[in-house]
């Protein structure tokens, strides 16, 4: 589909339908190509979100979408609705399921409806043979235990989705990995909070590090407090290339043929 050098940059996780880009979206897309970023993946929160995704990459050879129901609204949501995603993901360029996942750390759906509405979209995945991207916010054991009965019901779907804005040690890290899943990085990583947390980047395998913006929100520490946008995931990518003692081509490359792997584009 695309043209891009295998070096160009792929944000991974964008919300480009988001509200904070509607006065200049045209601009933040034309800027992300000039400073090397081939593909993104923009990242649905719902059904209306989803289908503005998917207008998007209609009219963007290089936008792929993700669709999905964040566990935000968990508690309103139907299998009726998990249906309309469903339609949603037999779009040609809907290449995985989500986001989805758990939110124990701003709690806006009781945790109950949020486990059955991941479970339902899981299920779905499976179904439809995409990928996951996965949202989880202080509930890494109880999503690892979700995830490991979910792939030990279907071992035959590797790799089976992506942790997206991980932030979890070491020891979390390596039960997502035993899985088959790809871990995702993004601006954070840059503030100095996070310097603790350079063990366990080194200790991702290049094949299954991944590196996105999560825009509008978590921009790098230079312009963090602002909206982000796809141009800045050169800053986390440089940023992990130090931190991991490997050339900023290298792992451009290595980021960019794993999300291709996954997404299959
Ligand atoms: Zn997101």
């Amino acid at each position: 589909m695309t043209t891009e050098p295998t070096n160009a940059l792929v944000d991974t996780h964008a919300h480009l339908d988001a509200g904070e880009f509607d006065a200049d979206r045209d601009e933040v897309i034309a800027r992300a190509h000039d400073t090397g970023i081939g593909t993104i993946i923009t990242v649905g929160t719902g059904i209306e979100s989803g289908q503005h995704s998917i207008e998007l990459a209609e009219r963007y050879q290089d936008i792929l979408v993700a669709i999905g129901i964040h566990p935000h609204a968990a508690s309103t949501t139907t299998e009726a609705d998990i249906s309309a995603i469903a339609r949603l993901a037999e779009h040609p360029k809907v290449v995985a399921i989500g986001e989805i996942g758990l939110d124990f750390y701003r709690n806006y759906s009781p945790r109950d409806s949020q486990f059955r509405v991941l479970q339902w979209q899981l299920d779905l995945a499976a179904q439809i043979n995409l990928p996951v991207v996965i949202h989880c916010r202080e509930a890494h054991e109880e999503i690892i235990n979700v995830l490991h009965d979910w792939t030990s019901r279907h071992p035959e779907r590797q790799p089976p989705g992506v942790i997206h804005c991980f932030t979890g040690d070491t020891e979390t890290a390596r039960q997502y990995l035993e899985m088959g899943f790809y871990l995702s990085l993004g601006g954070y990583i840059t503030y100095p909070a996070n310097s603790n947390a350079h063990d366990t980047i080194r200790s991702i395998p290049p094949d299954r590090l991944m590196v996105e913006t999560d825009c509008p929100y978590l921009a790098p520490q230079r312009y963090r407090g602002r909206r982000n946008e796809p141009s800045y995931v050169r800053y986390t990518a440089e940023e992990l290339a130090q931190i991991r003692g490997v050339s900023f081509e290298a792992l451009a490359r290595e980021t960019t043929e794993n999300a291709r792997r996954l997404f299959g584009w």
